[in-house]
């Protein structure tokens, strides 16, 4: 049974750019609901812990230092198959290979300014979730709080 929820980074570049509500309008009109979001600055630490699984590709360094040089939108999105259908939205890695009419096609800037993040697992999206909200920031559905974990 695939998890209804996923977690997403506007990433700096799409803020700074003032893509911030054409990107949150394309996740709702892709029947995403926000459960959880804020605005926040992620510290060297907090990025280099977050991409630690590309710690040894050349481009580590460079991803921490553009990940933490301006503010993120983090949120917690629902919707049936969440991480699957969020992939589809937002498109490839590499905005050149990206489809027509997805996030990275229409807001990314190159491979590493890429607009946006979307957990690539299950696995992943509750890690993620976890290391950026807590219990009182997440909603349910109807508006309720606190939700120990999705
Ligand atoms: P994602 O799951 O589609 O975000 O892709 P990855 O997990 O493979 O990579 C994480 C992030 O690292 C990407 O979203 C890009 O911002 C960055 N990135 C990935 N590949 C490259 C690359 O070849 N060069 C650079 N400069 N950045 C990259």
């Amino acid at each position: 049974m695939k998890s209804n929820y996923t977690f997403t980074i506007i990433k700096p570049g799409a803020v700074s750019n003032e893509h911030i509500g054409p990107i949150l309008a394309m996740i709702n009109k892709a029947g995403f609901h926000i459960t959880a979001m804020k605005l926040i600055r992620l510290s060297v630490r907090q990025a280099q812990v977050f991409y630690e699984v590309h710690k040894d590709r050349p481009f580590y360094g460079e991803l921490v230092e553009f990940m933490t040089s301006g503010p993120v939108v983090v949120a917690i999105l629902e919707k049936a198959n969440a991480v699957e259908e969020y992939r589809k939205l937002i498109g490839a890695t590499d905005p050149s290979k990206a489809e027509d009419g997805t996030i990275r096609k229409m807001f990314a800037e190159s491979i590493q300014k890429n607009a946006v993040h979307g957990s690539d697992s299950d696995e992943n999206a509750k890690q993620e979730m976890n290391f950026f909200f807590a219990r009182t920031e997440r909603f349910n559905r109807d508006g309720s709080c606190c939700v120990m974990e999705y």
